[in-house]
C-alpha cells in the first residue's frame, strides 16, 4: 500500500479498534468467549482480515513494516481478539507465500471477508514438532490419508482450512492444505486459557481422512521447509504483538505514576518508580527498532532466520520484564480484575510459547551464528560491513 493511503488506513484502523473492540474487552474477559456473531463483521469491516493478502486477491497487501504496528494496537486491547487476527492473517501470508497459485485463488479471497481462514497445525500431543511429528499422510492414488492428533491449534472454530504438517515417509515431512469438512476429520475445543481469553485452540483427529493430491503444498519433503519459511515472519509478528503489550503496559504505568499519590507526592516523583518506567521505555523502544530492522529486511526480500529468533526472544523476555514492572507500579490495585495491567501480565504470557519457545529460539539463533550467518548490516563491520 502506497505510504500515503497507508496512514489513513492505519489511522482509521487504529479508531476501529478502540472504538469496536475495546468496549468487548470486559465481555470477553468474564464470558471466556468471542462474540463471534459480532467479531467477525467489525473485523471485516475495518479491513483486518486481509492485511497480508496481496491485492490480487482482493486484500490489503501490506508490507511487513506496514503491518507490525497494526497487530501490536490490536495486542493492546484483548489478547484473544490479537490471536485470532494474528492466525488468520499470518497463515493467509503464509499460503500466498507457499501455495500453488489455485490454492491461493481459492482460499486467499475469502479470507478477507471471512468467509474462510487458514489456520496452522503442527503441534502434537504425542510427538516434538519438525522431524519428530508423529502425523502421517500416506499416498494411496491420487489422494493423501490422514492419521494423526494435532492440538492447540489456534482459530480451530473459524478455520475453513488447515495447512497440516505430516510425515510422508520416514524421513520426510509434507504440508498439505485440509478443508475442515472431510470426513474423518473430528475438532474438540481445549479448555479456556490463563490469557488471551475466548479464542479457541482445538484438538484435530485424523482419522483416515483423505484429500486429493493436489492439497499437497509445493512437493513431497518440502514441509520442513515451508514451516521454516511460515514460522520465520510470524515470530515476527509475536514479537510485535509483545510490543504492543509492553507499549500499553508502559502508558498505563505513566499514567498511574502521575495520579497516585502517597506521603503528598505522585509516585512518578520517585526515583525507585522512576527507575521502573525508565527501564520499561528501554525494552519498548529496543524491541521496536529490532521489529523495524527484522522486518526491512524481509520487506527488501532477504530471509531473517536469525534476525526473526532473536526478536522473537528479546520480545518475549522484554514484555515479561515491562509486565513485571507494571505490577509493581501499579501496587495491590493492579493484580485485581477489571484492571487492565492483570489482564495484560496474563496476556503476555502466551507470547512465551507462540512460534516457539526460548529453547527452540535458542536453538535457532546458535544454529545460524555457529553456521557463520551474514547479517547484512553495517555494524556487523569488517568483511560485510
Ligand atoms: C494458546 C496457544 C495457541 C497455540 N496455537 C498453535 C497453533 O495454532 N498451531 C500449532 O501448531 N501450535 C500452536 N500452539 C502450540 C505452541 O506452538 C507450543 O505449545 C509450543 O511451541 C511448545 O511446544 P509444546 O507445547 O509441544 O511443548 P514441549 O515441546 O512439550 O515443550 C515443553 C518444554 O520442553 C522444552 N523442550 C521440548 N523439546 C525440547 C528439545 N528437543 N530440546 C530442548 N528443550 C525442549 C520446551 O522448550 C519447553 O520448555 C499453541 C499454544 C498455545 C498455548
Amino acid at each position: 500500500m502506497d505510504p500515503q493511503e497507508y496512514e489513513k488506513f492505519r489511522r482509521d484502523v487504529f479508531a476501529a479498534i478502540w472504538r469496536d473492540l475495546d468496549p468487548l474487552e470486559a465481555e470477553i474477559e468474564d464470558n471466556e468467549s468471542m462474540p463471534m456473531d459480532r467479531l467477525m463483521p467489525m473485523l471485516r469491516d475495518m479491513g483486518a482480515l486481509g492485511l497480508l493478502v496481496p491485492a490480487r486477491y482482493g486484500g490489503s497487501g501490506l508490507t511487513i513494516e506496514q503491518y507490525l504496528p497494526i497487530i501490536a494496537e490490536f495486542a493492546k486491547v484483548q489478547g484473544g481478539i490479537r490471536v485470532l487476527v494474528h492466525v488468520h492473517n499470518s497463515f493467509a501470508h503464509a499460503l500466498s507465500e507457499i501455495g500453488s497459485p489455485e490454492q491461493c485463488a481459492a482460499i486467499l479471497p475469502g479470507t478477507v471477508t471471512g468467509q474462510t481462514s487458514v489456520a496452522f497445525a503442527l503441534t502434537e500431543p504425542d510427538h516434538g514438532t519438525g522431524a519428530d511429528l508423529g502425523t502421517t499422510a500416506t499416498r494411496d492414488g491420487g489422494v493423501y490419508v490422514l492419521a494423526g492428533k494435532k492440538w492447540l491449534i489456534t482459530n480451530s472454530d473459524i478455520a475453513s482450512h488447515f495447512i497440516v504438517f505430516a510425515r510422508t515417509s520416514p524421513t520426510e515431512v509434507s504440508a498439505l492444505v485440509v478443508e475442515r469438512d472431510r470426513p474423518g476429520l473430528s475438532i474438540e475445543p481445549l479448555p479456556e486459557t490463563m490469557g488471551c481469553k475466548g479464542g479457541e485452540h482445538g484438538v484435530l483427529t485424523f482419522d483416515g481422512v483423505r484429500v486429493p493430491a493436489a492439497n499437497l503444498i509445493g512437493a513431497e519433503g518440502e514441509g520442513q521447509a515451508h514451516l521454516e519459511r511460515a514460522l520465520e515472519i510470524s515470530r515476527v509478528f509475536i514479537a510485535a504483538s509483545s510490543l504492543g503489550t509492553a507499549q500499553r503496559a508502559l502508558d498505563l504505568s505513566l499514567e498511574h505514576a502521575r495520579r497516585r499519590v502517597t506521603f503528598g507526592k505522585p509516585i512518578a516523583a520517585r526515583q525507585a518508580v522512576q527507575r521502573y518506567l525508565a527501564e520499561m521505555a528501554t525494552d519498548v523502544y529496543a524491541l521496536r527498532h529490532m521489529l523495524l530492522d527484522a522486518a526491512r529486511k524481509w520487506d527488501a526480500g532477504q530471509r531473517i532466520p536469525l534476525e526473526a529468533s532473536l526478536v522473537k526472544l528479546f520480545g518475549l523476555e522484554a514484555v515479561g520484564r515491562v509486565t513485571d514492572r507494571a505490577l509493581l507500579v501499579h501496587g495491590g490495585i493492579g493484580y485485581t480484575r477489571r484492571t487492565p495491567i492483570e489482564r495484560l501480565y496474563r496476556d503476555a504470557r502466551l507470547n512465551w510459547l507462540e512460534e516457539g519457545p526460548p529453547t527452540i529460539q535458542y536453538l535457532v539463533a546458535a544454529r545460524e551464528l555457529v553456521g557463520g550467518y551474514e547479517w547484512a548490516d553495517a555494524f556487523a563491520g569488517g568483511r560485510h560491513g
